[in-house]
């Protein structure tokens, strides 16, 4: 028997304990403070970033599960879900933490290894790991030491490959930042002679976890300075290792993935074949994408909305609208979905998220209210998007629409830009789609309003009762005080 989403928490936490780290909950997906760098929380150190750039804690050692969201700012994952069987929107990172050189590289490596080899028991002829290159235009010579700490491990030379820009990581467009090294997984099986050219390269090797070696900070003008002190900082993809775990195909072949599944197959006409786990070419019609898509996107939604987040706050609704309304279409286009059945889905979702997040199912009925408006408002513009569409295009002068004009329709139409050539193409009007891009570009960059986090109240998210709330304390001399939380 394979273990469950809930065990495969529990021992991650317990090794960490066992190792005197803190088990600090999920901070929320909405960053505390105002941050042009990033849009949501998308990475587990997020909330020791200040750490990392120098205010003192009495934290030494952390390890947690957290929320995270790859849909905006540097790390946007959101056109490549659905296209492979491992990326997500909303994803949970699992990390460990060690400030100040708490602990060494080669401490947080060993750490690393024994818990997926020894605690969880995955054959380590299926693991391959990489170290960084080294970077001249940087100034950064090559991690050999780290490439030496894995062989003291006991992995072969040929099991430890050397990247460069994939080692190194970067939390945002400024920030911490530095050299990691990471494992990955064989997912066809050990000893694979080709698996070490397959990494980063190739899906049937999947990046598990990424080690970084936080020791430099990314500053506004791009330059990269060097940080007081050196910091481990881990992140492994919780949804990738249970599908280890769980010895099946890929993400969505997990427990946490298949009743969304279930759920989408009683909502599809008989006709529609059901999911069967293809991509890329294979997947012809694009429909298995399409419950990929679904499925993530779902997780996603809930998970804003059960942290507060509400059509006012345009900068984070205009990336849940897009994900909704991509399921909308796609869903009713590929998979012939009933117009007004997405919202279905929810109880499911919410089941699958209750563990650890309560207050998804809490806010089960606003998210079912918030879909259900959302699907209103869309299906009424698709409805009306001719009449909508040449009250828009009226302002344009003449068979040709620049940037401006077809921002001018996007705008009054709130349809899809790609919906939006293919009319204007019917109609037989020039353009070309990436002057509206350029457009759009500029005037994102005018318009950036600051919603959350100022407006944001973040109490309002999380179920206080049920949830151990994490917060930072600001000590009188400056010092962050982290409450010990135990699981
Ligand atoms: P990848 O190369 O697969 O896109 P990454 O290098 O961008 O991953 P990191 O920034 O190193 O990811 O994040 C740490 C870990 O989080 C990764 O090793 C991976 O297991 C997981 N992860 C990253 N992005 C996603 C995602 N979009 N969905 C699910 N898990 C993810
Ligand atoms: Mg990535
Ligand atoms: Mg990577
Ligand atoms: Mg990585």
């Amino acid at each position: 028997s394979t273990l469950s989403h809930n065990e495969l928490r529990r021992l991650f936490f317990s090794h960490f304990e066992s190792h005197n780290h803190v088990i600090v909950p999920s901070s929320s997906i909405i960053p505390r403070e105002v941050d042009d760098s990033v849009l949501f929380v998308n990475s587990g150190m997020f909330q020791f970033k200040d750490i990392f750039l120098g205010s003192r804690s009495h934290l030494t050692r952390a390890a947690s599960i957290q929320k995270c969201v790859r849909a905006g700012g540097k790390h946007n994952d959101l056109e490549d879900v659905g296209r492979d069987l491992h990326h997500h929107t909303f994803f949970e990172m699992m990390g460990n933490w060690a400030f100040s050189n708490a602990y060494s590289k080669e401490e947080a490596c060993r750490m690393s290894w024994g818990f997926l080899c020894d605690v969880i028991g995955i054959d380590p002829a299926r693991l391959y790991v990489t170290y960084y290159a080294g970077s001249q235009k940087l100034g950064i010579p090559p991690d050999n030491e780290t490439k030496d700490i894995w062989k003291r491990i006991g992995l072969p030379d040929d099991r430890i490959v050397p990247f460069k820009s994939e080692n190194f990581w970067e939390m945002g467009s400024v920030g911490p930042c530095g050299p990691s090294t990471e494992i990955h997984f064989d997912r066809i099986g050990p000893n694979r002679p080709e698996a070490s050219r397959l990494v980063n390269r190739d899906n049937s090797v999947v990046e598990l976890w990424n080690i970084v070696f936080i020791s430099y900070e990314r500053k506004p003008n791009k330059s990269i300075v060097h940080l007081p002190a050196t910091h481990i900082d881990t992140g492994m993809g919780f949804e990738r290792l249970l599908s280890v775990v769980q010895n099946v195909d890929s993400n969505f072949d997990t427990e946490l993935f298949q009743p969304m599944f279930n759920k989408i197959k009683t909502l599809v006409p008989a006709e529609i074949p059901c999911y069967s786990g293809r991509v890329g070419k294979e997947d012809v019609e694009g429909r298995d994408a399409v419950y990929r898509i679904m499925a993530d996107h779902s997780r996603a939604v809930a998970i804003a909305v059960s942290e507060g987040l509400k059509v006012n706050h345009r900068n984070y609704w205009r990336v849940i609208r897009k994900m909704i309304r991509r399921c909308l279409l796609l869903s009713t286009d590929k998979l012939h979905f009933p117009r007004y059945a997405f919202s279905e889905l929810f109880p499911v979702v919410a089941d699958t998220l209750k563990d650890p997040y309560i207050e998804v199912f809490d806010k089960l009925s606003e998210i079912e209210e918030c879909i259900k408006k959302e699907e209103k408002l869309f299906w009424g513009l698709i409805d009306n998007r001719w009449v909508n569409f040449d009250k828009a295009v009226n302002k344009a002068q003449g068979t040709s629409l620049n940037g401006e004009s077809l921002y001018t329709i996007y705008e009054m139409t709130g349809l899809p830009i790609e919906m939006i050539c293919d009319m204007a193409t019917e109609r037989h009007y020039t353009f070309n789609v990436g002057d509206f891009h350029a457009y759009l570009a500029d005037h994102k960059v005018k318009s950036r309003t600051r919603d959350p986090p100022k407006s944001f109240n973040h109490s309002d998210f999380a179920n206080q009762n049920e949830q151990p709330k994490y917060e930072y304390k600001l000590l009188e001399n400056g010092e962050y005080e982290f409450p010990i939380v135990s699981s």
